[in-house]
């Protein structure tokens, strides 16, 4: 597919991105098997891949969501993290698995991962669709990651940049500089 103007160089193509999603979801089907696990999607990067990944998983799953706020304009992280929509759902004693579209440096995700924890789930893992290691501020456990990614600033598959590019249905480097906004 050709990219967009504002998008530099496609990273991963759409079906690169479905099959490692089919491969995911069937490991957590194995993972999990005679479990009920329920699937907490970070809105709204991850709602395209959460979306995706459930429909390859056969499991008796259920399906929450929680938000938390982003960068805004931003292409970098403030670093600040608060919850701006709660799970429905009560999670204590359950089995949980996070759904986030990327970790960057980690301050959202071990956010969440700590929130989550004092809720008491009888267990707590983490899936990502992408991974940059490289700019890992603090030490946090993901269980299940796609694709491990170079420092790069990927829109695209529910990535945003301003609210756009979301429904790309590969994963794209945004051309232009952050301050570019
Ligand atoms: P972290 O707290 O790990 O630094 O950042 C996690 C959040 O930052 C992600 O959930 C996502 O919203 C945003 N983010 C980090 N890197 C990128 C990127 O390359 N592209 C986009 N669109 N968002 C990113």
């Amino acid at each position: 597919m050709k990219a967009w103007p504002d998008v530099a160089e496609i990273l991963l193509e759409e079906g690169t991105v479905q099959n490692r999603v089919a491969e995911m979801g069937r490991r957590i089907s194995q993972d999990y098997k005679g479990r009920k696990p329920l699937f907490v999607c970070v809105l709204r990067g991850a709602a395209l891949f959460c979306s995706d990944l459930i429909r390859h998983v056969d499991l008796p799953l259920r399906l929450d969501f929680i938000a938390v706020s982003s960068y805004g304009a931003s292409t970098t992280s403030s670093g600040e993290v608060r919850i701006i929509k709660d799970l429905e759902s009560g999670i204590e004693g359950g089995d949980v698995i996070l759904v986030e579209d990327i970790v960057d440096t980690g301050l959202t995700l071990s956010y969440l991962v700590q929130n989550l924890q004092n809720r008491e789930p009888a267990s707590l893992k983490v899936c990502t669709l992408l991974s940059k290691p490289d700019r890992r501020l603090v030490d946090v456990k993901v269980d299940y990651v796609g694709f491990d990614i170079p420092d790069e600033f990927v829109v695209g598959y529910g990535l945003d940049f301003n609210q756009r590019f979301r429904n790309l249905p590969y994963i794209g480097v945004y051309n232009s500089k952050p301050e570019d906004g």
